[in-house]
């Protein structure tokens, strides 16, 4: 099977292996052992000094964790989007009654840079901007680098869902002054969801001692305090966490910049076997995301067959369109557990598939 969608994504041999082991007590020096490795290996990959905290939760766990533990209620934000998970990441501050303000873009197109510096300028009393580094739904990926630079000309806080990047497109946090960066295990983490992984900048806590909005399983100060003896707070999700130690040292004996460069190539080919099977990209190359591509398809062709005849018939599983763009989209999914061979399987898939998916 050709599991090929933007999370979950398949998990090495290793990763699985480690999961079969046996309980251990969370409140025992072998938990404390196994937490302080995988901290310490995260914080390379997050490229930050910061702290770094695991949760039991998916990413939009991680997500809401980001937004009470730095927000209070009436501050005002700016939320940028071009897609789903902009979206949601400013749905979950609008609920906890941060003043929101959407700035929104064209789904397939990025956020701009320029727009963000215009906003800020005209409300300086925002306190932080929400940017999704990848957004996964339009297989786009923003320029965080010159949003970052742009933001923290303003002096306001950065919150980054890197969710379906980190780990697989650079993301250099501490250097692009990012105070809270969100991802999620089952995506280029090469494990099964129900974890959460999220860095706090020194910025990031002075916000933290202010913020009001209710929190008690997210409290990271509690977080923070028992990290300090080798725990979480609640109990945590022992056996992904066995998994995540396992897939970290795979991810640092290849090396940072080498992961990053496999997602690159394996992305262009991608889009290369994608454009010659005569199928246009929904995003311009420029953004085009190293790890999820976005196919557009037309009045000609069924994608929700196309997906169906790819799964049935050829053991290989893609994603479709999410909301307004199911039936005009699909997207093949490329991070963590991803090799050349494995795109090349999928695009002699879909060459197959193609004519058989007419209206
Ligand atoms: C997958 C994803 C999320 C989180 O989704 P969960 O289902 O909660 O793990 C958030 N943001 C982005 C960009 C994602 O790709």
């Amino acid at each position: 099977m050709q599991l090929r969608i933007p999370g979950p994504t398949p998990c090495p041999s290793q990763a699985l292996q480690a999961m079969t082991k046996q309980m251990i007590n969370h409140r025992g020096r072998e938990f404390a052992e196994l937490i302080n490795s995988i901290t310490t290996k995260l914080k390379q990959v997050f490229q930050t000094t910061g702290d770094v905290f695991l949760l039991t939760s998916s990413g939009t766990g991680g997500l809401e964790a980001a937004i009470v533990n730095i927000l209070s209620p009436g501050d005002k934000i700016l939320a940028t989007s071009c897609g789903i998970f902009g979206d949601r990441f400013a749905d979950i501050a609008e609920k906890y009654d941060a003043k929101v303000k959407r700035l929104n873009f064209e789904w397939g197109k990025p956020v701009s840079p320029e727009a963000i510096s215009k906003a800020l300028k005209a409300a300086s009393d925002i306190k932080a901007v929400l940017v999704t580094h990848n957004e996964t739904s339009t297989g786009v990926t923003n320029d965080l680098g010159k949003i970052s630079s742009i933001v923290k000309e303003f002096d306001k806080l950065l919150l980054v869902d890197a969710v379906s990047s980190l780990g697989c497109i650079d993301l250099p946090a501490d250097n692009w002054h990012c105070d809270v960066v969100v991802t999620g295990s089952q995506k280029g983490w090469m494990v099964p969801p129900g974890l959460a992984m999220v860095s706090m900048s020194e910025k990031a806590w002075q916000a933290h001692t202010q913020a009001k909005m209710p929190r008690y399983y997210w409290d990271f100060t509690k977080a923070k305090d028992y990290l300090q003896r080798g725990q979480t707070p609640w109990t945590p999700a022992i056996s992904i966490c066995y998994a995540l130690d396992a897939t970290l040292n795979l991810m640092l004996n290849e090396g940072l910049s080498n992961i990053f460069a496999r997602h690159a190539k394996i992305a262009q080919m991608t889009r290369t076997g994608i454009k010659s099977l005569g199928l246009p990209l929904f995003a311009e190359d420029n953004c085009a995301s190293n790890t999820v591509t976005a196919v557009k398809t037309d009045d000609k062709l069924d994608a929700a067959k196309l997906i169906q005849i790819l799964r049935d018939e050829y053991n290989v599983v893609i994603a479709p369109g999410q909301r307004k763009l199911r039936g005009k989209i699909f997207r093949i999914g490329h991070l963590g557990l991803v090799e050349e061979n494995d795109i090349k399987t999928v695009l002699e898939a879909l060459a197959r598939a193609l004519p058989k998916a007419k209206f």
